[in-house]
């Protein structure tokens, strides 16, 4: 088979490669989008079945359409996905999918890439790497096959049906973590949750969204994590209409809170004597929000209701104040661990020097070392909302631009020739 040519190979068709379809044509620019699923497949089959989106549908969008839902409502999985799948439609994006991303290395001796493929070899001048950045579920090998306890990561969860009966370990309390644990006690199951340290925005405050708060007080823009919070996770949740996280209610709903998962010894789990520590971390982070968004309605004179009430943390919990520091998982009847604790870059495809030792990209705001290819997707890529739906479109733009650029340098002809004797 002949090679096939592109100028641009986007690889991935998620909400990162359905944005940088857009501004490649916006710009004029040939591209294809090669996907090895469906468009958005990890909305469709990375997900558990009740989960929605953690923003607001007036606020979890590209910029040019609007859920068919109520605006200040969350989009369960399946309408985010039709979400993307109409808009690639609707910006008719060059779309192959069901084509694997075998491997791209650098050409010799002429400008540009090959990608073998599923679908054969494309030949590109530039590639955009928009596989995501929750791409290898991380469970480390800490409780070994014969401990007989099944274990699974939060993106292969589906509901509690699915697991036998028993006991459940939640290790991780992010936004996915924190969710699944709710739904699994919900559901009558006996929950275990270890909280490591993390972030827990308000998820209303004075009638108005997180996410709103985060716009205004420009901390969605900024462009690093605060230093010393670099892992520091987010905890929200859209779920049952939109929720503050709030450890000491699901402390109070029957969930054993737990500190930092540690190492398993002989059917015994251990977890760190920081658990306190990691809610009062959480506390200070959710008043300070308090306190910003405060500070902001009197500086701007906005007519927002005060909610004093918001304040009230109430008292800790047995098992925050006497911390469960080993748990005989056979006694306490746990038959399933779930790892919450994310996912680990998989660019080992992309031959060429654009990613260092650990695996990581090397790259400044997604233009990548090797010239002529680019990332998109990236957590804090340019900025705090650069994964999420409506940041990557930003991104996007900023990359195709890029491009325009570099193809701006290689269209130059000089307007007359030297003269040469
Ligand atoms: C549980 C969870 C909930 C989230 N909720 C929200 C939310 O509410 N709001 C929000 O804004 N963000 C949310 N996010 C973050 C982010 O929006 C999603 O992770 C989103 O899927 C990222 O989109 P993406 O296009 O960057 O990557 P992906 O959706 O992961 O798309 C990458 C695509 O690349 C394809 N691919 C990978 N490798 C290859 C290859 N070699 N060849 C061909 N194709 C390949 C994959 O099949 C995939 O379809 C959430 C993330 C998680 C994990």
């Amino acid at each position: 088979m002949p090679n096939q040519e592109t100028e641009v190979l986007v690889v991935g068709a998620g909400q990162a490669g359905i944005a940088m379809s857009e501004h490649l044509s916006l710009h004029g620019v040939s591209h294809l989008v090669v996907e090895r699923d469906r468009i958005a497949e990890r909305w469709r089959s990375w997900r558990w079945d009740s989960l929605v989106a953690n923003g607001p549908a007036w606020h979890d969008r590209f910029p040019g359409q609007e859920f068919n839902i109520e605006p200040d409502g969350f989009a369960t999985k399946d309408q985010v996905a039709d979400y993307l799948v109409s808009y690639a439609e609707k910006i008719d994006a060059p779309i192959r999918t069901g084509v694997e991303v075998f491997s791209v290395r650098r050409h010799n001796g002429r400008a540009g890439f090959r990608a073998e493929t599923s679908d054969g070899v494309i030949d590109a001048r530039y590639v955009v790497a928009a596989t995501g950045a929750f791409q290898k579920p991380i469970i480390p090998p800490v409780v070994p096959q014969s401990a007989g306890i099944h274990q699974l990561h939060s993106s292969a969860y589906r509901n509690p049906q699915q697991l036998p009966d028993g006991a459940v370990l939640v290790i991780g309390a992010g936004s996915s973590g924190v969710q699944i644990a709710d739904e699994l006690q919900q559901s009558g199951r006996q929950v275990y949750l270890a909280v490591g340290p993390h972030d827990r925005p308000p998820r209303r405050y004075r009638g108005r969204d997180f996410c709103w708060w985060l716009g205004v007080l420009g901390k969605w823009d900024a462009s690093a994590p605060p230093r010393g919070a670099e892992h520091v996770t987010i905890a929200v949740s859209g779920a049952h209409g939109g929720h503050t996280v709030d450890f000491r209610s699901l402390a109070a709903d029957g969930i054993t809170l737990l500190g930092l998962a540690g190492g398993y010894d002989d059917g015994v789990m251990h977890f760190a004597d920081d658990l306190r520590d990691n809610v009062a971390k959480g506390d200070a982070n959710y008043l300070s929000m308090l306190d910003e968004a405060d500070a902001y309605v009197a500086r701007n004179g906005l007519d927002l209701p005060e909610e004093p009430e918001a304040r009230i943390l109430g008292p800790d919990p047995d098992c925050i104040t006497n911390p469960i520091l080993e748990l005989d998982l056979r006694a306490a009847g746990v038959t399933s661990i779930i790892w919450a604790i994310g996912f680990s870059f998989d660019f080992g495809w992309l031959q060429v020097d654009a990613v260092d030792e650990t695996g990581r990209p090397k790259h400044q705001r997604g233009v990548s070392s090797e010239p002529g290819v680019y990332f998109l997707g990236l957590p804090w890529q340019s900025r705090r909302g650069s994964s999420f739906i409506w940041g990557v479109w930003h991104d996007a733009k900023y990359l195709a631009d890029q491009i325009a650029i570099q193809r701006s340098y290689l269209s130059y002809q000089p307007a007359s020739q030297p003269i040469t004797k």
